[in-house]
C-alpha cells in the first residue's frame, strides 16, 4: 500500500528543553524534539520513562515545569487543551455509555454549537473514515473493543485536528485485533494526512506503524530515527537492548581497522564493528550483533576473518526461523537465528547439539557501543 501523504519539512510540534517534575520525580528531563507535519511519530519506551507526561504536555493537560512547547510554530504557554489544535485518544476510550455512536462522535461539535447540518455531515465523514457506517445508532456496550476504539478515534477526528495524540490506544485490545488495528490506524493516518503522535511501550508496534520513533528512558530521549535506523543503528546499549534481540559482548577498544573499531574481550577474543564516533584505545565498550546477522558455518579447515570456533548447544525450530545457541568458550554463548527460507524438512542434515561449528560476525552488521 503506497502512502498518499507526504511528510513535509515543516514542523508540527516542537519541544524545547522541556522538563516536567512531579515533586522529586523528574518525569521528563530536558527533552528537545521536532515532529514533522504529516508524520506518524511514536514515543517509545518502558513504563515510567515519561512518554505519557510528554504527550499530556503537548495536549495541555499538564504544563511543563521548564521549557516550551510549540504547535505549528505557536508557543503554547498556558493555552488550555480545548484551545490547542490537537485532539487526544486515550487507552480507556471514555465513551458516554448512554449515548449512541453518532451522539458520542457529535458531542464535541454540539458543545461548540456547530450548525446541525454540518454536524451531521462531519459525523458521517468521521464514521466512514473509521469504517463504522451503519452502526450509528448502537450504544458502546453493543460494540466490540475494536469498534469502541474506532468510535473514540472518530470522536477525535470529527474536530479536524491538525495533530492527533494517541496514548496507548490499542493497549486494551487482544493481540489479533491489536495487529489489525495497527494496520488500520496506519492507513487511516495516511488517508487523513494529519500528524499522529503515538505513545507505546511495544517496540514491534512502534516499528510497524511509525515514520519515525523517539526512544525514551528515564525522562530522556535517547535516539530519534526511522524504524530501520533505530533497529539497524541503535546509538547506545539501551536502545539496542530495548528494540529487538541482540548479542552483547563487553570489551575494550584496542584500535581501528579501516572503518571498523576493534575490541578485545577479557579472555582475548577480538571483534570488529561500526562505532558511531571515533573511540580511543582503552575505552570500555559493548559489542552488539543481532542474532539474524550472525552466520553459522560447518567447522572444516581454517577460521575465516571475523570467524570464531564454537560448539552448537541448542537448536530450536520456531517455524519462520531456527534459533541456535553456540558456545564459544566457558563464559560466552552467541545466539544465531537462521531464517527458514526453504523447507527444513528437505534438509537431511541440520545443526545438531554438540556439533562443532564456526560463527562469522560480519563487521558491517555489528556495532560498537560506548
Ligand atoms: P506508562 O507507560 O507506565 O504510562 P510513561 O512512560 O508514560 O509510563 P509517565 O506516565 O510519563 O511515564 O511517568 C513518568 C514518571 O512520572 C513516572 O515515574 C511516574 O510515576 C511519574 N508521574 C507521572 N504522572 C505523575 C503525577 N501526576 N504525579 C506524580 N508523579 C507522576
Amino acid at each position: 500500500v503506497g502512502r498518499s501523504v507526504q511528510v513535509s519539512d515543516s514542523i508540527a510540534i516542537e519541544l524545547r528543553d522541556v522538563v516536567k517534575r512531579f515533586g522529586d520525580v523528574v518525569a521528563v528531563d530536558h527533552v528537545n524534539l521536532q515532529i514533522r507535519d504529516g508524520e506518524f511519530f511514536s514515543l517509545l519506551g518502558p513504563s515510567g520513562c515519561g512518554k505519557t507526561s510528554s504527550l499530556r504536555m503537548i495536549a495541555g493537560f499538564e504544563l511543563p515545569t521548564a521549557g516550551s512547547i510549540l504547535i505549528h510554530g505557536r508557543e503554547m504557554g498556558i493555552t488550555p487543551p480545548h484551545l490547542r489544535p490537537v485532539n487526544t485518544v486515550f487507552q480507556s476510550y471514555a465513551l458516554f455509555p448512554h449515548m449512541t455512536v453518532a451522539q458520542n462522535v457529535a458531542f464535541g461539535l454540539e458543545m461548540r454549537k456547530t450548525p446541525k447540518a454540518e454536524i451531521a455531515h462531519r459525523v458521517r465523514e468521521a464514521l466512514e473514515l473509521v469504517r463504522l457506517t451503519g452502526l450509528e445508532e448502537r450504544r458502546p456496550r453493543q460494540l466490540s473493543g475494536g469498534q469502541q476504539q474506532r468510535v473514540a478515534l472518530a470522536r477525535a477526528l470529527v474536530n479536524h485536528p491538525e495533530v492527533l495524540l494517541l496514548d496507548e490506544p490499542l493497549g486494551a485490545l487482544d493481540q489479533k485485533l491489536r495487529k489489525e488495528m495497527q494496520l488500520e490506524l496506519k492507513s487511516l493516518q495516511a488517508r487523513v494526512g494529519i500528524t499522529f503522535v503515538f505513545v507505546t511501550h511495544d517496540q514491534e508496534e512502534a516499528l510497524t506503524m511509525s515514520d519515525r520513533i523517539a526512544v525514551m528512558n528515564k525522562g530522556k530521549i535517547l535516539q530519534v530515527g526511522t524504524p530501520t535506523e533505530i533497529y539497524e543503528r541503535p546509538n547506545c546499549r539501551f536502545v539496542a537492548d530495548f528494540i529487538g534481540e541482540t548479542n552483547f559482548i563487553d570489551g575494550v577498544v584496542i584500535g581501528r581497522d579501516g572503518n571498523y573499531t576493534v575490541l578485545e574481550t577479557p579472555e582475548g577474543l577480538r571483534f570488529r564493528g561500526l562505532a558511531s564516533r571515533p573511540l580511543s584505545e582503552g575505552t570500555a565498550v559493548t559489542y552488539s550483533i543481532r542474532p539474524e546477522k550472525v552466520r553459522l558455518l560447518a567447522a572444516n579447515g581454517e577460521l575465516p576473518i571475523d570467524g570464531l570456533a564454537g560448539t552448537v548447544m541448542s537448536v530450536n525450530y520456531i517455524g519462520s526461523d531456527t534459533r541456535i545457541t553456540v558456545r564459544i568458550n566457558e563464559r560466552r554463548t552467541i545466539d544465531i537465528w537462521e531464517q527458514n527460507t526453504r523447507s527444513t524438512l528437505d534438509r537431511d542434515e541440520y545443526w545438531q547439539p554438540g556439533e562443532a561449528a564456526i560463527i562469522v560476525c560480519p563487521p558491517d552488521n555489528a556495532l560498537v557501543l560506548s
